[in-house]
């Protein structure tokens, strides 16, 4: 297993930057997300650290050693993608195989490694089987089982699970984290799916724009998102956004929304420890599960529903409010579209951008 570092890492197509001086360390065993929405340079970065591509400029180290020009057969990295890359004409045995045709293995040691890594992916019954002979599932079992088969240092996989049903994804989520546990492979998992992203990674590193925003355990980056971009992107539904600014009356902060000129009393929130310069705000964010729904006369704002989606144990209610949206969630099933509601937010949970 090796520890990953990336200094300044920037590829470039044409003008257009995938990867724009990106900094990064993987620690040794770790599985780290790379999360972000489509476009954002994932899988460039992924690429460079493969030898796939070639960085414009920047360093990448394995272990404190310099990799970044050599080639991808040297740098023991695995990769699985998200159409299983499997020789159509060959058995599933044969498939993997094939990943250590060049090793200096001998027939017997071979023969232990692929039965090590099929009962390890509990794939043993298919080994006789062509790849069109299996599922969606078992065909990236295989394919996680012909990459792992060389004892790579570096693990990577890029949107895996991006093309199976979602039982089939919850199932394999467990599994490959399972996996990586006994194997203690430092792994880099590429995706968009959040829901991925909080419950397979030790930590998580957020991009934007190519390069990373936040990095963190998922519970911090869900917690204490720096950015608003990080506070958009992680947790469903997602969060809430009011922009406006913070006004102080006789020492009390508020918030005034923009356009409405709506006024939230942030009460007893000492925001001047907080922050330098009250000015700077410019938006709170609440996630939907620290919104209510109340009777009381003291609420914040008033709202009409405008669409509602039953999850069964609870309720999304959304709103429309200023242009966007409102999320509340609620366990009460009696609510309607276009009943008015009263809302109230948690003031401890406001998060200041
Ligand atoms: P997705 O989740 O959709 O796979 P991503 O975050 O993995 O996206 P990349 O595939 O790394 O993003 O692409 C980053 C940017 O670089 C995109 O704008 C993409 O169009 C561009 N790009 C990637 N590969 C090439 C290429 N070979 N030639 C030109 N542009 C490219």
């Amino acid at each position: 297993m090796a520890k990953i570092e990336l200094k300044n890492l920037t590829k470039r197509f044409g003008d257009k930057f995938a990867v724009k001086n990106q900094n990064l360390i993987v620690n040794q065993g770790e599985f780290l997300i790379l999360l972000g929405p489509s476009g954002c340079g994932k899988t460039t970065t992924l690429n460079c650290i493969a030898g796939l591509e070639i960085p414009t400029s920047g360093d990448i180290y394995f272990n404190n050693a310099d990799v970044t020009n050599d080639p991808p057969h040297s740098r023991n990295v695995a990769m699985v993608f998200q159409s299983a890359l499997l020789y159509p004409h060959l058995n599933c045995k044969q498939n993997i195989l094939m990943s250590l045709k060049k090793t200096k293995l001998s027939d017997s040691q071979k023969e232990e490694r692929i039965n090590e890594s099929a009962s390890i992916l509990n794939i043993k019954d298919l080994m006789n089987k062509k790849p069109h002979q299996l599922s969606g599932g078992e065909r990236q079992r295989v394919a996680t089982a012909k990459a792992i088969v060389r004892q790579p240092d570096v693990f990577l996989l890029d949107e895996p699970m991006a093309a199976l049903d979602a039982a089939l994804r919850q199932t394999l989520r467990s599994e490959l984290v399972n996996l990586q546990k006994k194997l203690n492979t430092t792994t880099i998992f590429v995706t968009h799916d959040q829901v991925e992203a909080m419950t397979m990674g030790d930590r998580i590193a957020v991009m934007n724009n190519g390069k990373v925003e936040q990095i963190g355990t998922p519970i911090e980056i869900y917690n204490n998102p720096k950015t608003k971009f990080v506070a958009g992107f992680v947790g469903s539904p997602p969060m809430n956004f009011l922009n406006g600014k913070i006004i102080t009356e006789e020492n009390i902060n508020k918030f005034q929304i923009n356009k409405t000129n709506h006024i939230i009393n942030l009460e007893s929130q000492n925001l001047q420890k907080q922050f330098s310069n009250l000015n700077n705000i410019e938006t709170i964010a609440i996630r939907p599960q620290h919104v209510s729904i109340t009777d009381e006369n003291n609420y914040d704002l008033d709202l009409e529903i405008f669409g509602i989606e039953n999850l069964g144990k609870e309720l999304i209610i959304i709103c429309e409010y200023n242009n966007d949206k409102i999320r509340i969630i609620t366990e009460n099933t009696k609510f309607k579209i276009n009943d008015k509601i009263k809302i109230k937010i948690d003031k401890s949970k406001i998060l200041y951008f």
